[in-house]
């Protein structure tokens, strides 16, 4: 039988770059991202089906009612959630998952997943994340307000991650993220089909 996935959940305060290390880390063949549904208006760079599925919120409250994701939570007024199909077919066939999700919905996944991988990703100081969510230019001043305020909760519950990981530099940011899954994948409890077989081979 094929190994299974790790589920990876990824979170970071609004501006971290999240996205572009999530990207980098998609184009090598072990890893792929969940697509998350949502009931926020798609931004000019959104594609309905590629960056989420845009839901309204009676469509998004049905997904609710039958159970349709692993979890969902509110963020700056809007539901946001990870359908459940995908992610438990991909691990299956051995694929690590991405969730890029933020942290109430992280912690929720990692009580009902105690095996997945928390990642926090920031940078180093909070006036950077302040100058990149305004570089993104993508936001009203309102929406960058919620964000910053939204972030300044959000550092308080840092510490529930598994591991921090700084992204100042891209590569070393996506080098430091392969290298910790790479490590648990080598854990003994993820390799016992190699132990398994090294035994049994010892035993002929
Ligand atoms: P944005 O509106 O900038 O695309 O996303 C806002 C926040 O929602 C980000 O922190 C993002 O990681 C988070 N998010 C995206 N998809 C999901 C999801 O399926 N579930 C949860 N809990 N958060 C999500």
């Amino acid at each position: 039988m094929s190994k299974s996935g790790i589920l990876i959940i990824i979170s970071g305060f609004s501006g971290a770059g999240k996205g572009t290390v999530v990207k980098e880390l998609i184009k090598k063949d072990s890893f792929c991202l969940s697509i998350s549904a949502t009931t926020r208006a798609p931004r000019s760079t959104d594609v309905d089906g590629v960056d989420y599925f845009f839901k309204t919120v009676p469509e998004f409250e049905k997904m609710i009612e039958e159970d349709a994701l692993i979890e969902y939570a509110s963020y700056v007024g809007n539901y946001y959630g990870t359908p459940k199909e995908y992610v438990l077919d991909k691990l299956n066939e051995g694929k690590n998952v991405i969730l890029e999700i933020e942290m109430q919905g992280a912690l929720k996944v990692k009580e009902k997943f105690p095996d997945a991988v928390t990642i926090f990703i920031t940078p180093a100081t909070f006036g950077e994340l302040e100058r990149r969510l305004r570089k993104r230019g993508t936001e009203t001043e309102e929406v960058i307000q919620n964000r910053l305020k939204r972030a300044s909760e959000e550092c308080v519950f840092m510490d529930k991650y598994d591991y921090i990981v700084e992204n100042n530099e891209l590569e070393v940011c996506v080098s430091d993220i392969v290298s910790i899954i790479r490590a648990i994948s080598l854990k003994k409890e993820n390799s016992s089909d190699v132990i398994d077989k090294i035994k049994s081979d010892f035993n002929k």
